[in-house]
């Protein structure tokens, strides 16, 4: 039996303790999987059944469970599908693994082995896999309204439509093969160049987007810097309890970076509380150092925190990177003032809301528009880059044969995103990052 229509089985939901957990079940064995809980009835798909599952050697009931069956191809993956709900308890999670575990015509799911089948079968295309993964994963409102939209087609749509154009393109192309050169219709030439250009300004317009689809997936990177005791952990802390919904410290050494993730209306967040940049000979200061720094490169918005008590001249960092300035500590020194700085207190909570709304405005350049598809991981802005490259490239001023070529390369670009090409090598580097069940 092959890799691909083996019948394969997973825990689809957390394995802990709840009130439900599904069980899901999907190939050409996966309705013989019923007998081996000693079901007999013959399940309509579709319904809901309330069904006993019992063991099958030592004949007692496992759980009462709900029991849906899915014919392929009107399922999640294409194929024949049950789901078991049974009670999140991890004895009967763990008593029907073993079971399903047992016989070899089944076989656990590698990480997003259903999604990767749903692909296959063409159920959705690789934007909507890969938006599925994204709404698994968000975490804040938007995130969760751009994966949606994807998972429902948004860039699907657009980007096949783009294909077909540069295939009707090509049609238009290959149909001057037929003519001798001094007699192509100019109609002919017309049409294809300004498909060719409104294409290109299409796609052009989709990639001069300033980047919102990434920020708002994975998250919009502040790098909190400034030297050592002026407070920027205490800010991150203050900043957390205020808007905090969900709050991942990554620990490392002390001198290590540490990551907070804010949801700061709708927006994701990532602080990163920052070694102070400077000289050191100590080796593990100078490797929290070189995190800084690159945190910094990664970051979108900077904030620059000064100590009132012992104001220096700003360690600034001459870049074109957006900055909020900060003067900390003002309760120590409630007169001090400094033109285009906040003051605040991080410790006694001063004007933390201030800081909160300079995120809050950065945020709102990320505002996304109801309809709008838009780009939201590197790989499309790469291989849409390299598509536009292509269609700059035609021309019908050259062999027709290259001309030909260069639409071809750019349609398989696009392709490669959809997955309407061949794509066995970019699949397994999508479907892993996906986890079991999924
Ligand atoms: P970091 O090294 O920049 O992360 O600084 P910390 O956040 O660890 O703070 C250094 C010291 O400054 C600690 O003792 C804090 O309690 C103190 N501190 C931080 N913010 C304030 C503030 O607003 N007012 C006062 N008085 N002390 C503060």
């Amino acid at each position: 039996m092959s890799e691909y229509n083996s019948t394969i089985y997973a825990l689809a939901t957390t394995y802990s303790k709840s009130g439900v957990a599904i069980l899901r079940i999907s190939g050409s064995h996966a309705l013989k999987t019923l007998s081996l809980f000693n079901i007999s009835k013959t399940l309509k798909p579709r319904y809901v059944n309330y069904l006993k599952l019992q063991h099958p050697k030592e004949m007692y009931i496992i759980d009462n469970a709900v029991v849906i069956y899915f014919e392929g191809p009107n399922s999640f993956t294409g194929e024949d599908v049950i789901e078991l709900q049974v009670h999140g308890s991890k004895a009967v999670i763990n008593t029907i693994i073993n079971i399903l575990n047992e016989q070899n015509f089944l076989r656990l799911a590698e990480p997003g082995e259903f999604a990767k089948r749903a692909f296959l079968n063409g159920k959705m295309d690789l934007t909507q896999a890969e938006g599925l993964a994204d709404l698994i994963d968000a975490e804040t409102e938007m995130q969760l309204k751009q994966a949606v939209k994807q998972v429902n087609g948004a860039l699907a749509v657009k980007y096949e439509e783009w294909r077909k154009t540069i295939l009707q393109i090509l049609a238009l192309t290959e149909a001057f093969i037929d003519f001798p050169e001094e007699d192509i219709p100019e109609d002919i030439i017309n049409d294809a160049e300004n498909l060719c250009t409104n294409l290109k300004a299409e796609i052009n317009n989709h990639l001069s987007d300033n980047n919102i689809g990434e920020k708002i997936r994975d998250g919009i990177k502040v790098a909190i810097v400034g030297e050592p005791n002026v407070g920027k952990s205490s800010l991150i802390n203050a900043l957390a309890k205020r808007e905090i919904a969900i709050v991942s410290d990554i620990p490392g050494t002390t001198r290590d970076a540490i990551e907070v993730h804010l949801n700061i209306q709708g927006y994701q967040f990532i602080l990163t509380d920052t070694a102070g940049i400077r000289e050191s000979s100590d080796i593990i200061e100078q490797i929290g150092i070189d995190i800084t720094k690159r945190k910094y490169e990664e970051a979108d918005l900077v904030i620059e925190i000064y100590d009132c008590n012992n104001y220096q001249k700003p360690i600034s960092i001459s870049d074109d990177k957006p900055k909020v300035k900060v003067i900390n500590k003002i309760d120590l020194d409630s007169s001090f003032k400094q033109n285009d700085f906040l003051t605040i207190s991080a410790k006694n909570n001063i004007n933390i809301d201030q800081i909160i709304k300079e995120l809050e405005k950065f945020a709102s350049q990320f505002e996304i528009t109801e309809e709008s598809a838009i780009i939201s991981r590197a790989r499309y802005r790469e291989h849409l880059t390299n598509a536009l490259n292509f269609l700059e490239y035609f021309t019908l001023h050259k062999p027709i044969e290259l001309a030909g070529e260069d639409l071809r390369l750019a349609a398989s670009e696009i392709g490669k995103i959809t997955g309407r090409i061949s794509v066995d090598e970019i699949l397994d580097i999508i479907f892993s990052s996906f986890c079991i069940g999924k």
